[in-house]
Parts: C-alpha cells; structure tokens; sequence
C-alpha cells in the first residue's frame, strides 16, 4: 500500500488532499496542532504536534512515505499578513517547520517532497498595475516580496531546492496562488477575499451594504481547491520539479468579485470602500509553464467554485446562528 505523509492535514487545502489521498487508496499520516475545522479527518492516523519541535519531527517522519506533502505554515488572510504585526512570528514558525521537516525527511532517506509555497513571493513591482501584473515563474528574481511571508516563502523554497542540489532529494515547489473553496477559514481574521466576501454577503439583507478594503479596483485570481489538489498530485508525480504556479488566470477585480456573489446570492449588494491591509495592486497566474509541463489549467470558471462556496458559507451561518438561539 502507497504511504504518504501530510504536514498541516488540519488545514483547509491539507484537509482536502487527505480526503483525496484516501480515494486513491493510499495510508495517510496527517499532522497538524489542531484537526480539521469543519470535519471529520479521513487520515489514517492523525498526529496533533507542533511541527516547530524537531523531535516531534523526526518521529512523525520514522518510515518510508511515497510522498510528503509539507502544507504547514503559519498564514492567513491580509488581515494577518500584511499589517505587519505578525511578521516575527510568520517567519519564524514557517522557516522553523519547513528546516524541521526537510531535515528529517533526508536523515530518513525520504526524497519526494511537495512544498506549497506561494504567489506572496513575487516582486512588489511587477504587481503596481492591477491591469498587467507580471507573475511568470523567472520573474521572481530580483526579489522583492511585498510581505514578510513571501519573503519566507521565497527562502524556503530556496532549501528545498539547496537540498535536491546538495543531498539528491526530488522536492517539488508549487506556488499557490489564492485558493478557495468550501472548508476554508471563512470568519476570524485569517480569511481570505473570496470567503470574507461570500461570508459578508450572506450576512446582509437583499439590498445590504457590505465594506470593502480599498477601491476595489485591485485584481486577483482564485482557484477553486479541488483543481489546486488535481495540480499539487500532478507536480508531484511528474518529473518536473518547480517552481511552478498553480493558480487561475481568470482575473478579477474585487468589485467584480463582490458583483460575482451578489449575483449568485440573488441580492443587490451595495459596497462601503474603507480603508484597510490591501497587498499588491495585482495579480495573476501566468499559467504557461505548467500547461507546458504537466498539461494542466484550470477546468472550470470561477463562478462555478464560488457558487458552492457561498452556498456553504451560508449554511455555516445559518447553522451558527440556530446554535446561539439553542
Ligand atoms: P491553513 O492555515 O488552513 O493550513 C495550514 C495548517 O498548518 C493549519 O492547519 C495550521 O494549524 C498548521 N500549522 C501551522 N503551524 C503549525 C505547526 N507549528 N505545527 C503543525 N501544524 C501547523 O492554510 P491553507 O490555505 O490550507 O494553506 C496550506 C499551504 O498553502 C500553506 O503553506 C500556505 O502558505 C500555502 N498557500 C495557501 C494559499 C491559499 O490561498 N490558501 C495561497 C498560497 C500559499
């Protein structure tokens, strides 16, 4: 039987390749500090642990994996990214997992390796114009992050590829560019655009009035998670190594976003613009290499993952608000 190891399988896109690891019939060892939000985990076994300790590490790492998948980072939405107040720790917990998780997986003779880094490491100034934002995958140098989590991001990527160079490990790097989907953090401040939208919109009534950061002229892509899975399985299956983008090229502007929900929630959403963490001006993926090499893009248009995504946010607030009233 195929074993394979999940780092952050408590995780919202963790929670989702378990799921999907176990259809195709392997054994799974999650790990995380905490089970999934919104589910049952499917795993096999279900370490709660915090990757930051080695020892942990290296026990959880003690057999042969066909394939790891290291998901674990600390991360969140603007809100936690981008006002600064939690670089520190961002930076620290994230490059303090990933040395952890790399080193025990070379001490144990374990190569194959998917590493999620993320879009967060392309340089700020091609991303100043939200109409043609450059995020090719040989533009990332020189570097220039806009956060410190891309800049972390950007390092470890660097020692996965330091360690296929130096100790003939086969690591694969994707970088994730806005993932979305049922299952995801949809309330707390560590949400992201798609989900505090559909949460925002369903919280209001028919013609409701809902705050958006900035002018809303700043663009994005979202991909619907169960493509990022069908990508992050190719990548790693595939001879090629990365870095890749794994991320939609349907790009949108927030406001078209917000209409986006509007119009699936059948209401007349009016939006407040205020002030608040933005990120880049743009982005986008810039798919070529990945259709080159793995013959992969998306199959669906946005509206379609946002469509379910709504409908389960809604739900989860429905369900939220009964168990007050109870
Ligand atoms: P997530 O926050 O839902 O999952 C990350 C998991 O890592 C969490 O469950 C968290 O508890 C766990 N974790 C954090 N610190 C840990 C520690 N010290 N020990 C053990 N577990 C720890 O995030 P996600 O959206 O599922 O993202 C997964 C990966 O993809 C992350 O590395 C993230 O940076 C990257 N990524 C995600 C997106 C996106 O849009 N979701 C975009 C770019 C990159």
């Amino acid at each position: 039987m195929r074993r394979a190891l999940v780092c952050g399988a408590g995780g919202f896109i963790g929670s989702h390749l378990v799921n999907r690891l176990k259809n195709e019939g392997f054994w799974v060892r999650g790990v995380d500090l905490k089970y999934p939000d919104f589910s049952e985990t499917t795993a096999d076994d279900f370490v709660i642990g915090d990757l930051r300790d080695q020892y942990l590490v290296n026990n959880i790492v003690d057999q042969k994996f066909d394939e790891i998948y290291q998901l674990a980072a600390d991360m969140g939405g603007a809100g936690y990214i981008f006002t600064g107040e939690n670089d520190a720790e961002i930076m620290h917990n994230s490059a303090t997992i990933n040395l952890n998780v790399l080193e025990a997986c070379r001490r144990r003779n374990n190569k194959n390796i998917y590493y999620s880094s993320s879009a967060c490491m392309y340089p700020e100034h091609n991303q100043l114009d939200p109409d043609n934002p450059n995020c090719a995958e040989d533009s990332a140098y020189p570097a220039n992050p806009d956060s410190e989590y891309g800049w972390e991001k950007l390092f470890s990527e660097r020692l996965y590829l330091a360690y296929n160079k130096n100790h003939g490990m086969n690591c694969k790097v994707g970088r994730y560019h806005n993932i979305f989907g049922p299952q995801g953090t949809w309330q707390g401040g560590k949400e992201k655009a798609p989900a505090a939208i559909c949460r925002k919109v369903a919280q209001v009534g028919l013609d409701g009035i809902i705050d958006i950061w900035g002018d809303g002229t700043q663009t994005r892509s979202f991909l619907f998670v169960d493509e990022c899975i069908e990508a992050t399985i190719r990548l790693m299956r595939s001879s090629f190594g990365g870095p890749v983008n794994i991320g939609s090229d349907e790009m949108v502007t927030i406001n078209q976003l917000v209409r986006m929900v509007s119009d699936i929630s059948n209401k007349e959403i009016q939006i407040n613009h205020i002030p608040g963490p933005l990120g880049v001006r743009g982005r986008n993926s810039d798919n070529t290499l990945i259709l080159e090499k793995l013959g992969w893009a998306p199959s669906q248009k946005l509206r379609v993952g946002l469509v379910q995504t709504y409908e389960w946010i809604a739900t989860q607030i429905k369900t939220q608000s009964n168990q007050k009233i109870m």
